[in-house]
């Protein structure tokens, strides 16, 4: 099979590996899409803490399964969308319904093997919780993005956004987004996305209900004073690795206010040093959230599958295994949202 093998930082290689074989209890899948994450850009050029090479990235992954060695209620044939967590189910976290807290966690395209290629083997563990079936006129490129939907999922659920909530968004790239169409779900008074590409600021004010403002300048820091308001927000989400949260940040939530370090914080930006009687006094919150897990995943196809979250328009850029260079160019250019690789 072809697959896009990353050997080292910036050594990204389109190779003829060996068909992988159909794992006992589990299945072999024909790769249907597989969508660039932010965070596969960041492996490809500086690696990552979970990262060994060489490695076959991709965890946004849609698949049909060409071989099952299992008893499921899944056939081949069906499409389906990957949780791409492979978790030992026996542990503490995996009892307690936090599979993406396992301890003996693996997770496909960072520790093993991912979705740029044309085949992936899916270990036993997977078939039961890991698989979700996918209606067959659903577009398996909107699938795909069922993985990063369930990462804002996970973030939201930590910092617990509800009905009413204020909710300021740092970053308006494809998690931004996804974040924003997500609040709006779940019923939030007002969402402000802070974001600085004009290219991506007239995506999000076409397609979200969000109000977008340009942070780094002037009338952009006036605008974002002004809707915040004096009160401030109940709720920050993180979703670029540029935000010191510190305390300038944590001034601008209200009492009862909660932050989510949902992107990872960029060197330099992850040893603030907090005055803790900021969140005693206001009764704050700091949360993180680090990836999803399979039951995240469930609810995420569910909300897109379903069309309660329209994020077709995130899509914009479509390339093949071979144009995969390309994909990643338009994820780091940043002047769109997302690159989805699909098959032939
Ligand atoms: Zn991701
Ligand atoms: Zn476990």
């Amino acid at each position: 099979m072809k697959a896009a093998v990353l050997k080292g930082p910036c050594l990204l290689e389109l190779e003829d590996l060996p068909d992988p074989l159909t794992p006992k209890g589990g299945a072999l899948l024909e790769i249907l899409a597989c969508a660039v994450c932010g965070t596969d850009v960041k492996m490809r050029g500086q690696g990552h803490r979970d990262l060994a090479y060489p490695r076959v990235l991709g965890h946004e992954m849609v698949g049909r399964i060409v071989e099952m060695d299992a008893d499921s209620i899944l056939a081949e044939g069906d499409n389906v969308q990957l949780w791409p967590g492979i978790a030992c189910g026996k542990c503490r976290p995996c009892q307690r319904r936090a599979d993406n807290r396992c301890r003996r966690i693996k997770i496909m395209g960072f520790n093993c093997d991912g979705g740029f290629a044309e085949l992936l083997a899916l270990p036993k563990e997977s078939i039961s919780c890991g698989v979700n079936l996918l209606p067959g006129n659903v577009d398996p490129a909107l699938a795909a993005l069922a993985e990063p939907l369930a990462c804002c999922i996970n973030g939201q659920e930590q910092a617990r956004v509800c009905q009413g909530d204020r909710v300021l968004i740092l970053g308006g790239g494809p998690i931004g987004a996804l974040h924003a169409l997500l609040a709006e779900l779940h019923g939030a008074e007002k969402i402000i996305v802070a974001e600085r590409l004009p290219s991506r600021i007239r995506l999000l004010e076409k397609h979200t209900r969000a109000v977008v403002v340009d942070p780094s300048e002037e009338p952009g820091k006036t605008a974002l004073a002004a809707e915040m308001g004096r009160e401030g927000v109940d709720v920050i989400l993180t979703a670029t690795p540029e935000v010191r949260v510190d305390g300038d940040l944590l001034r601008l939530l209200t009492p009862g206010g909660r932050v989510c370090i949902f992107s990872g914080p960029a060197p330099g930006n992850y040893q603030e040093m907090i005055d803790q009687r900021s969140i005693h006094y206001h009764e704050l919150a700091i949360t993180g959230a680090y990836g999803s897990s399979s039951r995240h995943n469930r609810s995420a196809v569910e909300l897109l599958t379903s069309g309660m979250i329209k994020a077709d328009w995130l899509i914009t850029r479509r390339t093949n295994l071979a144009g995969i260079e390309e994909a990643f160019s338009h994820s780091s250019q940043r002047t769109g949202m997302k690159s989805v690789v699909c098959k032939n």
